[in-house]
């Protein structure tokens, strides 16, 4: 089994109901892994009808979309020079305290990967490269196409 056919046999309830797309990360899938063990935990026996509908990278971090029952946030990206940030993240049930932790596991877990390369876990940045937001470290990150002519 893959590392992430693991995680989805281990919680398989986070994986069930339907799903837009789940890509995952070499790089962050620790950061994920230890996102779906925190919330196993404020589920407790009642799962509640958790699960993953979107897990994706978008401006070069991860954003991890989920259904609490049949309650969701919004969230609205807004991106500039340092790549991509949310500008309104809803809360995903008002008055649920277990709904209001599962959301700070998220926050969390999401703004790790701005400092996390995506293909190897070491401490890296979101950059531009060539159009496209990567966070990605020195070892990984892709050849500049373009040099300035003081470079050549
Ligand atoms: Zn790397």
């Amino acid at each position: 089994m893959t590392p992430v056919e693991q995680l989805q046999a281990r919680f398989a309830y986070m994986f069930q109901g339907e799903s837009i797309s789940l890509e995952f990360h070499e790089g962050w899938l620790p950061i994920f892994r230890e996102a779906c063990e925190q919330i196993d935990d404020v589920l407790g026996e009642n799962k509640r009808g958790f699960h993953w509908v979107q897990v994706k990278e978008k401006y070069g971090s991860a954003r991890f979309y989920y259904h609490l029952g049949t309650s969701r946030r919004l969230v609205v990206d807004f991106v500039d020079g340092q790549g991509g940030h949310a500008l309104i993240k809803t809360r995903t049930k008002e008055g649920d305290s277990a709904a209001d932790r599962i959301d700070a596991i998220v926050d969390h877990a999401e703004a790790r990967t701005y400092t996390t390369c995506m293909v190897c876990g070491a401490a890296a940045q979101t950059e531009p490269y060539d159009g496209y937001y990567l966070t990605v470290c020195a070892a990984h990150a892709p050849a500049r196409r373009f040099r300035c002519p003081e470079e050549l």
